[in-house]
């Protein structure tokens, strides 16, 4: 269940894709998409349900992607996820998008009724259970310092965080300008403060003082490589940390996280729910998370 199929195939009336067993279904589609557990974890639910479908990876360029995801009413597909660097993209080609996803900006799940398409987002509402179950607390209660707001995650989580009126929202990306834009964006969403700030030591050292969790939304830290996004000294044990990042088991910034004595996790448990949620979504009941759970667990 490893494999990534071209767009092309799609394009192309998805002859081979249909005549798998199961016939594939729901996909994900990105650029890069070989490296995507979705597969895993949808596949265990649909199998656990006895839905006669499987979901597979397929490549596709931001130049193939419209055309792709306009093919899957006629390939006889359920609906889709989209991953980078398609969000914004998808959030264009659908022909209806739900009212959360209009506010959040980017679409992750997309489902397939006659030859309409509608748009979804679950990573931030994915990330609102995430926090939930890993810290016992509601975002809505948390003061929230968010790392990465530029990307489409880090857009995706601020917006959650605006609509759910968190107590206060600090925003930091490494272009400061994108920030600052989607600070006055969500202002009007929110009755809270809601503020970018410079990535500078002094900036975060002030704000962290008023915070209570710290999301990393940015794509650093992937690598074992990656240099540490903040520096050891300016975290402490009152925080919370939720890093989206979930490959490769715990990054530099949840070790430095626990180093002091913090509560720090990585982000498969935002993958799980984001998930969950779309499972959900296209099938209209809920969703085996904890069969989703173990088979993310498990590697393929
Ligand atoms: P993206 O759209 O490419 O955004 C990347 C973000 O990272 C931008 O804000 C970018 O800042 C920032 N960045 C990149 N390199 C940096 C560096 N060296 N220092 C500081 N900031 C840096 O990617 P995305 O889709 O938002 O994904 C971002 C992360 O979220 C990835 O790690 C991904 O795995 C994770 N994610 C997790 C889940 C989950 O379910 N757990 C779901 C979605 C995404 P600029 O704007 O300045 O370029």
């Amino acid at each position: 269940m490893s494999e990534v199929y071209p767009a092309l195939e799609l394009l192309n009336g998805a002859k081979h894709l249909r005549s798998l067993q199961p016939p594939a279904k729901l996909c994900v589609f990105g650029d890069p998409i070989a490296h995507s557990r979705s597969p895993q974890m949808q596949n265990a639910a649909l199998k656990e349900c006895g839905i006669d479908q499987q979901y597979v990876r397929v490549h596709a360029t931001a130049e193939e992607f419209p055309k792709a995801l306009r093919a899957l009413p006629e390939a006889g597909f359920t609906g889709a996820n989209v991953t980078i660097p398609h969000k914004i993209s998808a959030l264009n080609t659908v022909d209806r998008v739900d009212e959360h996803a209009q506010r959040i900006g980017t679409v992750n799940t997309v489902v397939v009724e006659g030859s309409k398409l509608t748009g979804y987002n679950t990573d931030g509402p994915g990330l609102s259970r995430a926090v939930k179950e890993e810290f016992s607390t509601d975002l809505c209660d948390l003061r929230v310092m968010l790392l990465g707001a530029g990307g489409g995650a880090g857009r995706a989580i601020a917006a959650q965080c605006a609509i759910e009126n968190c107590e206060r929202l600090i925003l930091l990306n490494r272009t400061y300008e994108k920030a600052e834009l989607l600070a006055q964006e969500l202002a009007s969403q929110s009755n809270k403060q809601i503020l970018a700030i410079p990535w500078e030591l002094s900036a975060i050292r002030n704000q962290l003082e008023q915070v209570d969790i710290v999301i990393n939304a940015t794509s650093q830290g992937m690598r074992d490589t990656d240099p540490a996004l903040l520096p050891v000294d300016l975290l402490s044990s009152k925080l919370l940390v939720y890093d989206t990042v979930y490959s490769g088991g715990k990054s530099r910034l949840v070790q430095d996280a626990e180093a002091c004595g913090a509560r720090a996790t990585n982000g498969l448990s935002m993958l799980l729910w984001q998930g969950a949620l779309a499972f959900e979504i296209w099938f209209n009941r809920p969703a085996p998370v904890e069969v989703m759970r173990r088979a993310l667990l498990t590697r393929d």
